[in-house]
């Protein structure tokens, strides 16, 4: 399973298709991606191989964006099919989830924000994830990073994401523990993977995320490294 990410000036897509191939051999049963173009998120997901998420991307979505996710699943919760493919969106729309890992208390959660009014379309523990961070944003009125790291707080499992909201396309806030995550950072640009491979060709300058250490990436400032479990995150 794997996860890229890009934000900056170059086109999305071929970096996070081509990361995705290099990412192949960590194993998987289905991909998708997620682009903004600048007003829209536009998804395409499947089960299957890169190859096939390729040809669905194709025929069914726009390819424009300097702003994405992509992901490759091993399914976990819910069986691999095109709907518990990654990305995941929140019940808004607004936020766009990729996940490697599990979520082990997601059933009690969801029960919760069932009670709350959210709605799923999928098995996945990593569509609870996506709308506890939504949930807290909302109650609580705090920016992306904060909400993330609120959420995470009351997860237990492993994870690796990258999550971005649509009404705030200058940033992807990443978090890890257990599952691996590196930021690549470029000229005003930067990617995020499971491992090296799918952006060495455009920097070299990366920093590897220590368990329980999440990133806010914003276009145009220095990331910011921060503990999960510390509460200073602005
Ligand atoms: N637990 C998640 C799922 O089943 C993520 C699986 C993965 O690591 O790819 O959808």
């Amino acid at each position: 399973c794997g996860i890229v990410g890009y934000i900056g000036h170059r086109d999305a897509y071929p970096i996070i298709i081509k990361g995705l191939q290099r990412l192949e051999y960590r194993g998987y049963d289905s991909a998708g991606v997620a682009l903004f173009d600048g007003n829209d998120i536009n998804l395409s997901k499947t089960k299957g191989k890169v190859e096939d998420l390729k040809n669905k991307c194709k025929s069914s979505i726009s390819l424009e964006g300097k702003l994405g996710i992509g992901h490759t699943r091993w399914a976990t919760h819910g069986v691999p099919n095109d709907v518990n493919s990654h990305p995941h969106y929140s019940n808004s729309g607004d936020l766009v989830i990729i996940h490697n890992g599990i979520i082990e208390n997601y059933e009690s959660l969801k029960k919760e924000l069932i009670n709350r009014g959210y709605s799923f379309t999928s098995d996945t523990d990593t569509e609870v994830l996506v709308n506890l961070i939504e949930e807290v944003q909302k109650s609580e009125g705090v920016l992306l990073g904060k909400a993330v790291q609120i959420a995470l707080n009351q997860a237990v499992g492993a994870y690796a994401i990258a999550v971005f909201d649509k009404k705030k396309p200058d940033e992807i806030v990443v978090a890890k523990l257990g599952s691996p995550l590196a930021i690549g950072i470029g000229e005003n640009e930067f990617f995020i993977a499971s491992d090296a491979s799918p952006f060495i060709e455009f920097t070299n300058n990366a920093v590897y995320l220590e368990d329980e250490e999440m990133a806010i990436i914003r276009l145009g400032k220095e990331i910011k490294l921060r503990k999960i479990k510390d509460d200073a995150i602005a």
